[in-house]
C-alpha cells in the first residue's frame, strides 16, 4: 500500500511527488513513457518560467548565483503580481478561474524557489527574452527564468531529486483505470510489461497532461481538421487519466475546443523529437510577414509581443487553405531570427528578389504573394523608428490586415522564406480542481483521495496563453496537490 500513487512522470507528476514525500513516506510514479521516452512535454520544454517578480532581489531568490557584472549589464525591470493577473485575464479574455489564476501567480516565485531548493537550478533567459540595446540586455514579455538545461535539464534535475528522496518510479507503467468505492479513490490500475494490476493507495495525484497526442479526441473537441496538425510534444499524453477520471465521476472544467498552439515547421513529424526539441517551432514572425496558399497575408504579426501571440496564431495556420503558411523576410532581420531558424529540418527558400522568391513558393499562387508584399511595403510607416524592445507602433496602413507593429519593408536582399503548419502544444479542458488541487465530482463535491495538477487541469488557460505559464502551472499546482493528497494519506 502507498499512501500517495502519482500518475505523470513530467514536472506537475514530479513536483507533486516531491511535495508528498515530504510528509509521507511511500511515494509512487507512475509513468507510462519508457525511461528514455519519460518527461512528458516538459522534457521538450526551453524550461522558460513565467514568475511574478519585484525586481532582481526576487528574481536572486531563483537564481542566487546572478553575478553583479551580470546584473549591471541587464535590466530586469519588474513583472508584478497584477501584471501577470492582468496579462492571464487579458489573453484568456477574462475567463481564467479567478480562485486558480491568483494561486497561480501568488505563489508562481515561491514554486521555482522551493523547486530550487530540492535542486533544480535556473537563469535568466537572455538568449531568448532579452534584446540587447545599446550595451545593454532589457527583458520583454514578462518572461526571465529558464531552468538550466532546458526542459531536460529540468526533468533531469527533478527526477534525480526524486530518486535521491526515495520515491519509487515505474517507467513505461500505463494507468488505466482509477480503483473507487463510495469512500473515495483507492489506488490505480497499471499495465506494464503487457500485465495489468492492481495497486492501492491511500490517495492519487493525476498529472498525465492533455489530449492533445490523440488525433480522434482532436478532431472531437477541438473540430474538424486538427487531426491534421503536428503534435510538438510527447506521443504519449493521450487523455487516458482525463477519460479514466471522467468515468470516476469527475466533473470536465474549461475550454475543450481550445489549446495552445503554434507555427511549426512544416514538414515536422507527427510528435516531438527529443533531439530537435522545441526547435521546429518559428517564433520570429513579429519581424516579418505571413503569406499563405493564395498569397494573401492573413493575421497581424505585430499585434503584440510574441509571447502573448503565438499560441493562439497555429489555430490561425491551420485554418489556412493546406493548413500552411509562409514566414517571409529580409536580410535586415536575419540576425535578429531565434537560433530554430537555423537547424537543419527547415522547409525555406532563398531568393535575391521578391519576384525570384514568391515564384518558388510551393503550392502558393506567386503572382498574388508577389503583390500581396508590394502593397504591404507601400503601406508601412516608415517615418516611425523600428525598436523591438517595445510595441514600437510602426505600422501598416490601409491593409485589409494591417501589422501594428514593427512593420519592416522586405527590401534587402537576400529573401527568405519558411513554411509553417500548425503545431499543437497542449490542450485546454480538462478536470475540474478547487483550491486545494482536489478533484471535483461532477455533482460539485470533492472526491476523497483524488488530486490533479498540470495540463489536465481545466479551467485556467482559455483560447491563449502567456508564454512560459505552463512549467509554472504544473509547479504551483502539483505542489499544492502533492501535498493536499499526503494530507489525506496521513488522514
Ligand atoms: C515543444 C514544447 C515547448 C514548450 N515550451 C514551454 C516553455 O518553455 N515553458 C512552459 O512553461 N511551457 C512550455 N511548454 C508547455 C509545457 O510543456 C506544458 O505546459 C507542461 O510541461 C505540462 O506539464 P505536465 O507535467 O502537466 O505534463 P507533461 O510534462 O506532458 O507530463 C505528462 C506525463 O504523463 C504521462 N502519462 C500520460 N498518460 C499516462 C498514463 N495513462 N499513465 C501514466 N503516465 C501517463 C506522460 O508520459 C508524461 O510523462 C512547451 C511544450 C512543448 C511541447
Amino acid at each position: 500500500m502507498y499512501d500517495v500513487i502519482v500518475v505523470g512522470g513530467g514536472n506537475a507528476a514530479l513536483c507533486a511527488a516531491l511535495s508528498a514525500k515530504e510528509t509521507c513516506q511511500r511515494v509512487l510514479v507512475l509513468e507510462r513513457a519508457p525511461e528514455a521516452e519519460s518527461g512528458g512535454n516538459s522534457r521538450f520544454t526551453a524550461g522558460l518560467m513565467r514568475v511574478a517578480y519585484r525586481g532582481v532581489e526576487d528574481l536572486r531568490q531563483a537564481i542566487p548565483d546572478l553575478t553583479a557584472e551580470e546584473i549591471a549589464r541587464t535590466d530586469f525591470g519588474t513583472y508584478t503580481e497584477a501584471q501577470f493577473l492582468d496579462d492571464m485575464a487579458r489573453v484568456t479574455e477574462y475567463r481564467c478561474d479567478p480562485d486558480l489564476t491568483e494561486l497561480l501567480v501568488k505563489n508562481s516565485l515561491p514554486a521555482v524557489t522551493w523547486m530550487r531548493s530540492k535542486g533544480v537550478r535556473f537563469t535568466a533567459a537572455w538568449g531568448r527574452q532579452a534584446f540587447n540595446v545599446g550595451g545593454r540586455f532589457k527583458f520583454w514579455g514578462g518572461l526571465t527564468l529558464e531552468a538550466v538545461g532546458g526542459g531536460p535539464g529540468l526533468v533531469e534535475s527533478l527526477t534525480g531529486a526524486a530518486k535521491k528522496n526515495g520515491i519509487e518510479i515505474w517507467y513505461g507503467a500505463r494507468a488505466v483505470s482509477l480503483l473507487v468505492d463510495d469512500a473515495g479513490v483507492q489506488g490505480v490500475v497499471v499495465k506494464k510489461s503487457g500485465k495489468t494490476t492492481q495497486v492501492k493507495s491511500k490517495a492519487v495525484v493525476l498529472a498525465a497532461g492533455g489530449f492533445q497526442a490523440n488525433p480522434e479526441w482532436r478532431a472531437r473537441y477541438l473540430g474538424p481538421n486538427w487531426e491534421l496538425a503536428k503534435v510538438r510534444g510527447t506521443r504519449f499524453n493521450t487523455g487516458d487519466v482525463i477519460r479514466m477520471a471522467l468515468e470516476a465521476g469527475a466533473a470536465p472544467a474549461g475550454n475543450w475546443s481550445g489549446c495552445h498552439a503554434v507555427a511549426w515547421e512544416r514538414n515536422a513529424p507527427e510528435f516531438g523529437d527529443l533531439a530537435v526539441g522545441d526547435q521546429f517551432q518559428k517564433h520570429s514572425y513579429p519581424w516579418g510577414v505571413y503569406i499563405n496558399a493564395l498569397g494573401r497575408r492573413f493575421v497581424d504579426e505585430g499585434a503584440d509581443f510574441r509571447n502573448y501571440t503565438y499560441a493562439k496564431y497555429g489555430r490561425v495556420i491551420l485554418s489556412q487553405p493546406g493548413q500552411f503558411a509562409w514566414q517571409v523576410f529580409d536580410a535586415k532581420v536575419k540576425a535578429q531570427l531565434r537560433d530554430e531558424y537555423k537547424i537543419r529540418q527547415v522547409t525555406k527558400h532563398t531568393a535575391n528578389s521578391l519576384e525570384e522568391l514568391c515564384a518558388k513558393l510551393d503550392d502558393t499562387d506567386g503572382a498574388a504573394a508577389l503583390q500581396e508584399l508590394r502593397a504591404y511595403n507601400a503601406a508601412v510607416r516608415a517615418d516611425i523608428a523600428f525598436n523591438p524592445n517595445v510595441k514600437d507602433g510602426r505600422r501598416t496602413e490601409g491593409l485589409a490586415i494591417d501589422k501594428s507593429n514593427w512593420a519592416n519593408t522586405l527590401d534587402t536582399p537576400p529573401f527568405e522564406a519558411y513554411a509553417v503548419t500548425c503545431g499543437i502544444t497542449f490542450t485546454f479542458g480538462g478536470l475540474k480542481i478547487d483550491t486545494g488541487a482536489q478533484v471535483l465530482s461532477a455533482d460539485g463535491e470533492p472526491i476523497p483521495g483524488l488530486y490533479a495538477a498540470g495540463e489536465l487541469v481545466g479551467g485556467i488557460f482559455w483560447f491563449n496563453y502567456p508564454g512560459g505559464s505552463g512549467l509554472t502551472n504544473g509547479s504551483v499546482f502539483g505542489r499544492i496537490a502533492g501535498a493536499s493528497a499526503a494530507r489525506a494519506a496521513r488522514g
